[in-house]
Order: C-alpha cells, then structure tokens, then sequence
C-alpha cells in the first residue's frame, strides 16, 4: 500500500522495450500483475505478463451511451483513457463471501472468510482513478467501522499509475481537480513519451524498485517534456469546454461547474429536471456498477440443496433499484426520478457532508456506460439554469 507523500523521490528513464523489465521485477517481488487489455471490444484490467499484452496502437472514443475502439498507429501504449473496469473490482469485488456457517452434529459453526493476501500491481492507474481510491480508503478504511477485506487487499496493491496525455470527451478530471496528471497515492508514476517512459517514485516502495533495477535517471529535457505534455492537456480541456471536436465522434469536452454546487443541488429538490431525468433514465443501474466510488452493497445467504453448508455473500447494490430503499412501510423513493436525485446529490452534495470529499472524480464512466447517455454534467448544468 502507496505511503504517504514524501519529497525526493526517485526517477527513471525506460526505454520503450524496458517495460517488460518493470512487469518482470513487480513479477519477481511477488506481485500479480494486471493491467489494460484489450478484450471484447472495450479496454479493461486483465492479467499482463509482457509489455506487449498492453494496448499499444488502440484509442478510445467516448460519448454519452458511446464507447468505441480505434486504431491509431501513432497510439503508444497508454493513450487509450479510462474504460469500464476501475481500481474498485481489486478491493471491493463485485462478489465477496464474508462468511461460511456449517452445520455439524447438530450445531453450527460460523467461520469468518479468510483475509485475501495476494499482492497485485495495476499498472496504467489514472489520476482520478488514484482519487477514487483515495475516497474508497475514507469510506472503508478511515471511518469508525474498518472493512478488512477492504483493508487487506488494500494493504497488498502495488500502483503504476500514468499521466494522461489525452482526454475522452467524456473526462472532466480537470474541473474535479483529479487529473489529467497522477496526483499521488501511487507507487511509481509513467510518463509515455515518443522514445520511452519517464519514471516518477511516489512512495519509498516505488524508490526501492527503481533503484534495485539500476535504471538510469531521465535527463532535464525528457523530465521537463513529460511534465510539459500533461500541463499542456490539462489547459487544452479547459480550454475546448463545450467547443465541439471531431476525434472519431464528434463531442465536446466535458466540464462541470462545481462552484457552491453542495447548496446548489440540495436547494433545488423540487427542480423540475429530476422528473425530466427520470423520463429517461432506465434505472438500470450501469451508472452506479461503473463507478469507481460507489461503494453500496447487498448480503444474502446462500445455501446448499442440504442445508447444512450456509455462505454469506456481499455484492454490488445500486441505490437505482426499488428495493435498495424497501423498508418496513415499503420502498421510500418509488420513482426512477427521486432514485437519480437521490444519486446526484449523494456523489456531489452530501458526500461532502458524509465523508469531507466529493464522491465524483470527474472520470465520466458514467456518462458513456449509460445506455441512453444521461449525462451529469448536463443535468448539473440544467439544474443550475
Ligand atoms: S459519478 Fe460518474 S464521473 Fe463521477 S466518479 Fe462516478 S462514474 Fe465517474
Ligand atoms: S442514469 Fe443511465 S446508467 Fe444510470 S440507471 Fe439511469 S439509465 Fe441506467
């Protein structure tokens, strides 16, 4: 698990064809090592042994309900952005057992599951997903009830994160303050450029692996480069807000204003945009399963034909469904359009209250995984007018 911050860490310079020598080392340390792959048409987290498993060549276009991968020669092996899968399915799978009961001459004997312990590097981490786990941690790690599933799997990640040097129109990192640059919380950080990786240590882990390695410190003009062609991104996203663009689809970049957005959002319940939203969202809840903050979950007991054998399950819940708010009298929020206010504001008003941070980092899964491409930054900007 990424230290805290400290200054003074170390760089490196890779070649292209040395990425191999970082999965192998992390490998080599004992790590599972997973990173972006293609599969099914969509760019995921799968196991990666070689460097050459990774996407190299492929973008992604993205819109509201729209995800499609393109071939782009020029395209290294990290210019794809985020996909479906996010940091959340390696501490809070989608199905966990939390525990097993067995029936035994008569009574029973309830054994808690097992803490997970296989360490497991991502590599190719983005900045707001780094963020997402930074508000994952306060909801099961720095509250008054530590989840230890949570916990362990946590404790055994190695991050290899990778400052973005494109943005989906769907991305507004920029307005959450979350990216396009990692802002820490990872072990080591990749800048791609045309000849290599830059190689930035966030945590004394990250430091022993670069200097155990012996790779060689970048020189002034790559480390310089790879810090220009983030900060160069970052300004083009604030400046094409709203401009339309042609990168395979045409769209605009994303934004969102989020100025006394907690107020804004919390003073306008009656706002006749939620019933507007509620007309044309599914409650499917694609929304919530994508996310990388949304943390709800469900527990069932599952038992065999016998009877004697009893495993307790969690999995992902969506507060999209009626009976996620069933209680004694019935289920409180009836309507699809009281189940998308209840979200919203959640992500970007009470959360503040709830846990001292937004709960939306700006990634914009929500938006292209949407299957009639409902739109939170629109909706915000509705609701703001
Ligand atoms: S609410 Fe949407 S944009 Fe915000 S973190 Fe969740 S999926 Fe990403
Ligand atoms: S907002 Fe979109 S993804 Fe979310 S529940 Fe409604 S239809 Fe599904």
């Amino acid at each position: 698990m990424t230290e805290p911050e400290q200054a003074n860490h170390a760089h490196a310079f890779l070649l292209p064809d040395q990425l191999d020598a970082l999965i192998e080392r992390l490998r080599e340390q004992g790590y599972r090592t997973v990173g972006p792959r293609v599969v099914d048409g969509a760019i995921v987290y799968r196991d990666v042994e070689r460097a050459d498993e990774l996407p190299h060549g492929y973008i992604d276009t993205q819109d509201g309900g729209r995800y499609r991968l393109v071939r782009d020669e020029d395209a290294g092996a990290f210019d794809h952005v985020v996909g479906p899968d996010s940091l959340k399915r390696f501490v809070f799978p989608s199905c966990d057992t939390v525990l097993r009961a067995d029936l035994q001459d008569g009574s029973w004997t309830m054994t808690p599951a097992g803490l997970p312990d296989e360490p497991v590097a991502v590599i190719g981490v983005r900045g707001c997903d780094l963020q997402a786990l930074a508000v994952t941690d306060r909801v099961f790690l720095e509250g008054p009830y530590v989840d230890p599933l949570y916990e362990a799997r946590r404790r055994n990640m190695f991050l290899v994160a990778v400052n973005c040097r494109r943005a989906a129109a769907t991305c507004f990192c920029h307005s959450m303050n979350t990216g396009p640059a990692a802002g820490g919380g990872f072990d080591l950080a990749l800048s791609e450029l045309a000849d290599g990786f830059v190689v930035e240590s966030g945590s004394a882990a990250g430091d022993e692996l670069i200097a155990t390695a012996g790779w060689p410190a970048p020189d002034t003009a790559r480390l310089e480069q790879a810090r220009a062609q983030t900060a160069q991104l970052e300004a083009e996203m604030h400046a094409r807000d709203g401009v339309v663009r042609d990168d395979g689809a045409m769209s605009r970049q994303r934004s969102l204003d989020t100025e006394g957005i907690h107020d804004l959002l919390l003073g306008r319940l009656s706002h006749a945009r939620w019933e507007d939203i509620g007309d044309r969202c599914l409650a499917c809840s694609n929304c919530t399963m994508v996310c990388p903050t949304c943390f709800c979950s469900s527990v069932e007991e599952v038992s065999d034909l016998a009877g004697e054998h009893v495993t307790r399950e969690r999995s992902w819940a969506s507060c999209f469904t009626a009976e996620h708010s069933y209680m004694n009298s019935g289920t409180v929020r009836k309507s699809i359009a009281s189940r998308y206010r209840q979200w919203l504001t959640h992500k970007l008003a009470s959360w503040h209250d709830q846990f001292g941070m937004s709960g939306c980092t700006g990634c914009g899964r929500c938006i292209t995984w949407c299957p009639v491409g409902i739109d939170l930054t629109e909706e915000v900007a509705a609701i703001r007018d």
